[in-house]
């Protein structure tokens, strides 16, 4: 590595970068801000078809088969509650009114490949060097690159930084799983509605999922083995499935697929055990989602020719708290890194730390504590810091207060709404000056009601200070700042008034 000196702010090389010695990564955005920071940058990525063949461009999981797709096919569900609610507003619109998938289809597809063109416009424009090339490694500092017709192309690089996500996973033993299943790498990309679905799994991508075809109309049973959520509040993970189930969704709870069987018309029979008394169900569907976890895309990088350590178990990359490897000059960030959160913006956010470490002397490490998330279920449910459950583990419940109450949205009042789910919690210390440790928010545009009071968290805010900021009403999110009773006092928290 040439030393580095000091130009108008940012560190840049004394000499020019040599090419031959790009950085690597994958996807793409995470280390943008290196190529800003003067250095030679190539990205090198390749999207494996899905078992299904299903492929797609430049830009990752979150904006191809994740988070993007996602959002805008939640949005379309959405719209049918809000044509529903039209008429208790004066709209006359035609009930029922009938949705067209390929349509939804075409048209999120379309948003999700402009992005793939903005991604490589934006990597043309900052000189990054792009390879569409499956990566492996050849030994520390170089990776061997083959593409869709099998030309290989060799790299080296000082800095090589791995954020290759991960795939959904397939179970491996039931039978018929692999073969008639799809995943989240393939619902966004149906050109034909999927029509009656069985959902298997039973966390964010199994509720997102299973929440917006039911939203959409469709015939949606969601089976769960264990518990809805693990890991997030589980309060609000009832409550989130509690909604969905009261609005059109199926649980089948406690069971677990054993055989999928096509049938001679196309549709999948699949027979199910419940867990507790080993019963066999079996019902029809015409399509099964897996959403059981994903796993790690370092299968087919060989860190082992570059001395990269994984985790035995999770197979995922582990990792220092400036995101370097086993092998001090190779970094890993996003999904694939062990311990991180599966979660695009925290992978982003530890990307442009790690080029302004690297390039731009800053000293900042990336702080995983209170990243705000959102399910986007058809209620959403929005959270940041400690669920009631991890705040007593730490704390005991003795030294933990809760305030939280029960709301209904303005909007739902004139298209009479069931409001029985509209909940918020503060989960906070209880001596003063009470800092609040997490929030948990489930109602409408939660995301957008989330990412605010997350700042006032990661800024170590009190109860009293969220108490003393004043509300903009009428709004769901000045509940929050409304917040009054404690769990600890009985009381009812049923928000009454306007
Ligand atoms: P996940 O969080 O790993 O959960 C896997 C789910 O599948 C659990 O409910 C698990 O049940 C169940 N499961 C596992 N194996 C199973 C089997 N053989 N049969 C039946 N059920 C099985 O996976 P995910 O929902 O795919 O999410 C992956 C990551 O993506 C998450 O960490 C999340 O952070 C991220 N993500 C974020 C967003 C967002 O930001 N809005 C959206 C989607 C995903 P048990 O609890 O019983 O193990």
């Amino acid at each position: 590595m040439p030393a580095p000196s000091q130009v108008g702010g940012a560190t840049r090389e004394a000499r020019p970068p040599d090419p031959r010695r790009p950085l690597l990564c994958s996807p793409t955005r995470p280390l943008l801000p290196a190529a800003q920071l003067g250095r030679h940058v190539a990205v090198v990525d390749y999207v494996e078809p899905s078992p299904r063949g299903t492929r797609w461009g430049l830009g990752g999981t979150c904006v191809n088969v994740g988070c993007i797709p996602k959002k805008l096919m939640h949005q379309a569900a959405l719209l049918g509650g809000l044509i529903r609610d039209a008429g208790h507003y004066g709209w006359e619109v035609a009930q029922p009114v009938p949705h067209d998938w390929k349509k939804m289809a075409e048209a999120v597809q379309n948003h999700v490949k402009s992005l793939n063109w903005g991604h490589r416009v934006q990597l043309q424009d900052r000189k990054v060097k792009y390879f569409n090339i499956k990566a492996s490694f050849v030994d520390e500092h170089t990776v061997r690159g083959v593409t869709k017709a099998g030309k290989e192309t060799l790299l080296s690089a000082d800095h090589i930084v791995v954020a290759t996500g991960g795939r959904p996973k397939y179970p491996t033993h039931i039978e018929g799983a692999l073969e008639h299943g799809i995943t989240s790498d393939d619902i966004f990309w149906l050109k034909e509605s999927p029509g009656k679905t069985l959902v298997v799994g039973a966390s964010y991508v199994a509720l997102e999922c299973a929440g917006f075809l039911a939203g959409l109309g469709l015939d949606t049973t969601v089976m769960i083995r264990s518990i809805p959520l693990r890991g997030f509040d589980q309060q609000m993970a009832s409550l989130v499935t509690e909604h969905m189930e009261t609005h059109g969704t199926r649980f089948l709870r406690g069971c677990t697929p054993s055989r999928l069987q096509k049938l001679p018309d196309g549709r999948l029979r699949v027979t199910w055990a419940e867990l507790a008394s080993g019963q066999q169900d079996a019902s029809t569907f015409d399509t099964v989602l897996w959403a059981i976890g994903r796993v790690p895309e370092t299968r087919s990088l060989n860190l082992e020719r570059a001395g990269v350590a994984v985790s035995p178990d999770s197979r995922k990359i582990l990792v220092d708290a400036r995101e370097a490897t086993s092998m001090p000059h190779i970094y890993a960030i996003g999904d694939v890194a062990e311990g991180r959160p599966e979660l695009t913006p925290t992978a982003i956010m530890a990307g442009k730390l790690l080029a302004q470490r690297l390039f731009g002397g800053s000293p900042d490490l990336m702080d995983y504590d209170n990243v705000p998330t959102t399910v986007f279920t058809p209620l959403e449910y929005g959270c940041v810091g400690l669920s009631e459950e991890e705040a007593v583990a730490r704390h005991g419940e003795e030294h933990i207060e809760v305030f939280h109450a029960y709301y209904k949205p303005l909007e739902f009042t004139v298209a009479e709404r069931d409001a029985a789910q509209c909940y918020i919690k503060m989960v906070c210390l209880r001596e003063p000056p009470q800092p609040v440790l997490g929030l948990h928010f489930l109602g409408p545009s939660a995301g957008e009601v989330t990412q605010g009071f997350a700042l006032g968290i990661k800024c170590g805010v009190s109860y009293a200070q969220v108490t003393r900021t004043v509300g903009i009403h009428p709004t769901c999110a000045e509940e929050v700042v409304k917040l009054r009773i404690s769990k600890r006092s009985g009381l009812d928290p049923t928000v009454t008034g306007c």
